[in-house]
């Protein structure tokens, strides 16, 4: 193990991420990142709320004689929520996308109720069919990957673009934003947008079960037949303002009676188990410990502040372990099994099929022509 060194800005430290470089200042490679990346696309002031103007203006004439001007995924979770919100303050006309995946956290569904129904927006709910979302998650969960929310993401993402494409919208706001997802470890997080990494992992480890009924994105689905044929634009409004989670909770709770569900992305119960306790105890990563960087580098918290939040486990050792029995239940893994999980060697997405030489050589050609 490296000698353990943690970062002067975040909380970012050797031992936690493989991948963790320190600058002669003490500062990390994911900061030096937050910098760039703040710089390029995160445009606050009186030109982020020209842009955002420009943004709003460009998607209401291009919703111009149809039914709507944008779509929305919408989770329950603050980020997707408060876009909500926003998009109702420019009067964009939203159809919001809801997937159930089959893990939401009854806190999650009632906040989407409550602010669909006051914002007035038409709600669709895509409810994956479970067998078939069972058997892709088993898959993973045998895996000895380290990203076991690839097939929930996945799906949420592909069920999006499936509606966008159905309705003919072109826009998708997109919850995505630096604030709060800035800092993110590379170490361990491979991409949900690879269907062929996910169909390779399924093939060797599934049930064999035709994948029919799982909502999915090919690469060339995302490269070409979307954004070209389509003309699906992702839009990222969070971007052009002041964004800070604090504020957004405020106002969601004010104006929705919107409640909060304990931490990033507990809106579902898998994400919760996974983060809580198949990535701290079997490949040493808190995913907090990212999110609360995140927040450091975009100034919502002091340092201090963020070590504080760290050193106190998100829920109880019991709610964790009860969670995790809930999931393997749920799952039709048995303790046994779950043991062996636990104690198989770590994977990475280099053992299983995946298009990530094809991802890369394709950036590279498009580098080339810019
Ligand atoms: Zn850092």
């Amino acid at each position: 193990m490296r000698e353990y060194k943690i970062c002067s800005r975040c909380i970012m430290d050797t031992t936690s991420d493989p991948n963790l470089v320190l600058d002669s200042q003490g500062v990390c490679n994911y900061c030096r990142r937050f910098e760039k990346v703040k710089k390029k696309y995160w445009i606050t002031g009186n030109e982020g709320q020209k842009l955002l103007e420009e943004a709003i203006h460009k998607m209401k004439k291009d919703g111009q004689g149809k039914e709507y001007d944008c779509i929305l995924g919408l989770s329950g979770g603050v980020d997707s929520s408060y876009l909500a919100y926003l998009a109702k303050k420019y009067d964009l006309r939203v159809l919001a996308v809801h997937v159930d995946a089959g893990w939401n956290s009854e806190i999650a569904v009632k906040n989407i109720e409550k602010m669909c129904k006051k914002l007035n927006y038409d709600l669709h709910t895509v409810v994956i069919d479970w067998p078939t979302m069972k058997e892709v998650q088993r898959a993973f969960m045998f895996s000895g990957l380290a990203n076991l929310d690839i097939p929930q993401d996945h799906a949420f993402i592909a069920a999006v673009y499936q509606m966008a494409k159905k309705y003919r919208i072109k826009y998708i706001l997109n919850g995505g934003n630096v604030a709060t997802e800035g800092i993110l470890s590379n170490a361990y997080q491979y991409t949900a947008l690879d269907y062929k990494h996910i169909k390779g992992v399924y093939q060797k480890l599934g049930s064999g079960k035709s994948l029919k009924k799982y909502p999915h994105v090919t690469y060339f689905d995302l490269h070409f037949i979307l954004p070209r044929l389509y003309k699906v634009e992702m839009v990222r409004l969070l971007h052009y303002i002041d964004y800070s989670k604090k504020d957004a909770m405020k106002i969601l709770e004010q104006e929705f009676d919107w409640q909060y569900y304990g931490g990033k992305h507990y809106e579902s119960r898998f994400t919760k188990f996974f983060q809580e306790y198949y990535l701290p105890k079997k490949f040493g990563w808190d995913k907090r410990r990212d999110h609360i960087s995140s927040l450091i580098a975009g100034g919502e918290m002091t340092r201090e502040e963020g070590l504080k939040e760290m050193a106190v486990l998100p829920s109880a050792e019991q709610e964790i372990e009860e969670e995790k029995n809930y999931v393997i239940k749920k799952l039709d893994i048995s303790s046994e099994e779950w043991d062996e999980i636990m104690k198989a060697p770590n994977k990475t997405e280099d053992d299983y099929p995946s298009s990530k030489k094809m991802r890369e050589r394709y950036q590279k050609i498009k580098k080339i022509f810019r």
